[in-house]
C-alpha cells in the first residue's frame, strides 16, 4: 500500500483544510476527524498518529483531516477565534455564512460526502471528565453499523444515542447517510498519551478488520446532548465531586457538594443524580456559576 497522499481544500478567501487520504478508491471511505475543537489536543494527536504511521487496511480506505478547526486550533480554544463560534454546533454549515459555517460546510461537502463511516474524535477538555467511550447513532440501519464500528474500537463505553442533535458533525454524517461514531477521551490539562495509544489501537483493530481489542464492558443509552440533557448546578460556589467519570450512581444519590466560600456559614449544597446510570460527562474545574453544566448520565442499554 502506499502512503497518505496529502491535499488542500477550501480557499481562497475562505477556510482551507489538509485532507491525508490512502487506500484504493473502490473500497468503503472511513473518515477520522481531529481538531473539531481546538482545545482537545487528544483527538488531534491520534489523527495525527494515523497520517504518521499508516495502519494495516483491510477492505476500507482512510480519509483523516488532523486539525478539522485550525483557527481554534492556533488559539487553543473550543471555538474559532476568527468569529467565536463553535464548530460542532455549526453543521451541516453554509457556504456562504460565516466563516465557522462556510468551514463546516467544506467539511460536509468535501469530506464527509461520499464516506461510509465517520469517526469524529474529541476528548473531555479542561473543565469536564468523561470515561473513555464511543457514541454511536443506535437507531436504524446507520445506527447498526455505526454500533458495529463503536464496538469494533473495544473502548471501555459505547454510548447508543436514539437520536442526534442538530448542527454536530454527526448530524451532517447522518443526513449524508454516513454511519456516524465519536470517540471522547478524558480530557484535563495534559495529553494523557497511555490513551491516545489505547484509541489508537481500538482503531488499528477496526481498520485492519482484526478482532475488536478487549475492553468493551459498558453499553449505555442516552441523549448525549451535552447542551440539553445535562445536570446544571442550581447553586454557585465551589464543586466538589464525590464520584469520579464512569461511575455507576443511583437515582437519588449524592455525587457531590457545592460551597459558597462567600457564606461560611451556609450548609453545603447536595447535588444528586436525576436518575440511576454512569456518569459520561462530571465537571472538574471547582467553580461553578449558577446554571454550570455538572454531570450527565448514560442509563444501561436495554
Ligand atoms: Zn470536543
Amino acid at each position: 500500500m502506499t502512503g497518505f497522499q496529502r491535499r488542500t481544500i477550501g480557499g481562497p478567501g475562505a477556510p482551507t483544510l489538509t485532507v491525508h487520504e490512502v487506500g484504493d478508491a473502490d473500497l468503503p471511505l472511513v473518515v477520522v476527524l481531529g481538531g473539531v475543537h481546538g482545545d482537545e489536543p487528544e483527538g488531534m494527536l491520534v489523527a495525527r498518529s494515523l497520517v504518521a504511521r499508516p495502519p494495516t487496511l483491510r477492505g476500507v480506505r482512510l480519509r483523516v483531516v488532523t486539525v478539522a478547526n485550525p483557527s481554534a486550533y492556533d488559539a487553543g480554544t473550543r471555538v474559532s477565534a476568527i468569529d467565536q463560534a463553535n464548530l460542532a454546533r455549526s453543521f451541516p454549515g453554509d457556504g456562504r455564512g460565516s466563516w465557522t459555517e462556510r468551514l463546516a460546510h467544506l467539511l460536509t461537502t468535501e469530506v464527509l460526502a461520499g464516506a461510509d463511516v465517520l469517526i469524529d474524535v474529541h476528548s473531555a477538555g479542561l473543565h469536564f471528565a468523561m470515561p473513555l467511550l464511543a457514541g454511536a447513532l443506535s437507531t436504524g440501519p446507520l445506527g447498526a453499523r455505526a454500533l458495529d464500528v463503536g464496538r469494533a474500537l473495544g473502548l471501555p463505553f459505547l454510548w447508543h444515542h436514539p437520536e442526534i442533535a442538530p448542527g454536530r458533525t454527526l448530524s451532517a454524517a447522518e443526513t449524508l447517510g454516513v454511519a456516524p461514531i465519536y470517540i471522547e477521551m478524558p480530557g484535563g490539562p495534559t495529553a494523557d498519551m497511555e490513551i491516545v495509544g489505547r484509541v489508537r489501537r481500538g482503531l488499528d483493530a477496526y481498520l485492519g478488520g482484526s478482532s475488536a481489542p478487549a475492553g468493551l464492558t459498558r453499553e449505555v443509552e442516552g441523549s448525549g446532548d451535552l447542551d440539553q440533557e445535562v445536570l446544571r448546578s442550581h447553586a454557585d460556589g465551589l464543586f466538589l465531586p464525590g464520584v469520579r467519570a464512569g461511575d455507576l450512581v443511583g437515582a437519588g444519590t449524592s455525587i457531590g457538594q457545592i460551597l459558597d466560600p462567600l457564606e461560611p456559614s451556609a450548609a453545603p449544597v447536595d447535588v444528586t443524580a436525576p436518575v440511576s446510570g454512569h456518569i459520561m460527562m462530571l465537571r472538574r474545574t471547582a467553580r461553578v456559576p449558577l446554571g454550570t453544566a455538572l454531570a450527565s448520565f448514560g442509563v444501561p442499554a436495554a
